[in-house]
């Protein structure tokens, strides 16, 4: 069964990692995609092409989600390319970790722009046509270590803790006109993001996790396809982790 069949759905960072993952996932589900990405051309190219065999209209828009213009401007071009916008995933975001003690200024603002900012950027940009059509799920990527912090991490966890505050209050604001607004909190997915991890960290990550393995972008995926279609009509406000058990 197709669950989002002829709807449109904006990804923010689709072109790698779980972005592409829930992209491709939405696709098979029938689902128009418009995706963005910041300076991966060729991989959003590529993709655009893998998305349209599904048989559904794919976009790619290079579009830096830390910039609350560039935000507004996206909207407004989705909305003209497809027509509606009945979910939308924000999902890009960066790391650059480090103990706070050597962490920059710099290195903090930046991860809590894109990772967060973005958030209040696209969420703010999408509201009106939501609203005109009383009907949206707005979906949050947050993380394991947004709930339960993570050394070297304050900077990302900071701005992972508060996606899952913006979209409860989101939640709060809009229920009554039928908008959702969910939070994803994934663990340890194999993506680029964890690929600069040393070998013995991973292993080690594995092996604390109760299912045994590290996750997959499709595990995210299927996820964020419950949060958009109607079989979740019922759900908002809330942070679901997606993690094999590690928060068990
Ligand atoms: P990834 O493989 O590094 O991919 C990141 C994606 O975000 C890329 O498509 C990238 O675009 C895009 N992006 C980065 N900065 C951007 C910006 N300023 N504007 C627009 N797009 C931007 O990361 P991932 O592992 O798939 O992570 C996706 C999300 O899940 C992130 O929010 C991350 O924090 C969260 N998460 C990941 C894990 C994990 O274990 N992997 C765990 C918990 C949460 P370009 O290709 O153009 O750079």
């Amino acid at each position: 069964m197709k669950l989002l069949q002829d709807q449109n759905v904006i990804i923010t960072g689709g072109s790698r990692g779980i972005g592409r993952g829930i992209a491709l996932t939405f696709a098979k589900h029938g689902a128009n995609v418009a995706f963005t990405y910041n300076s991966s051309t060729q991989a959003a190219e590529d993709l655009v092409k893998e998305l349209e065999g599904f048989g559904v209209k794919a976009k790619a828009y290079q579009s830096d989600a830390a910039d609350f213009d560039k935000a507004q401007e996206l909207a407004k071009n989705v909305l003209e390319d497809f027509g509606q916008i009945d979910t939308l995933i924000n999902n890009a975001g960066i790391t650059k970790d480090n103990l706070l003690m050597r962490m920059s200024e710099d290195d903090f603002n930046k991860v809590v722009n894109v990772n967060l900012n973005s958030v209040f950027n696209l969420t703010k940009a999408v509201l009106r046509p939501m609203l005109k059509k009383r009907k949206g799920s707005i979906i949050n990527m947050s993380s394991v270590v947004g709930i339960k912090g993570n050394a070297g991490q304050s900077n990302y966890s900071a701005s992972k803790a508060g996606i899952i505050g913006f979209s409860k209050s989101v939640a709060l604001e809009l229920g009554s006109r039928n908008i959702r607004s969910n939070v994803i909190a994934p663990g340890f997915i194999e993506t680029e993001m964890t690929e600069k991890l040393d070998e013995t960290t991973v292993q080690g990550w594995r092996e604390s996790i109760p299912l045994k393995r590290g996750g997959t972008p499709e595990d995210i995926a299927n996820a964020c396809v419950f949060l958009a279609s109607d079989m979740s009509a019922y759900i908002t406000g809330q942070t679901l982790s997606v993690d094999g058990g590690m928060l068990t």
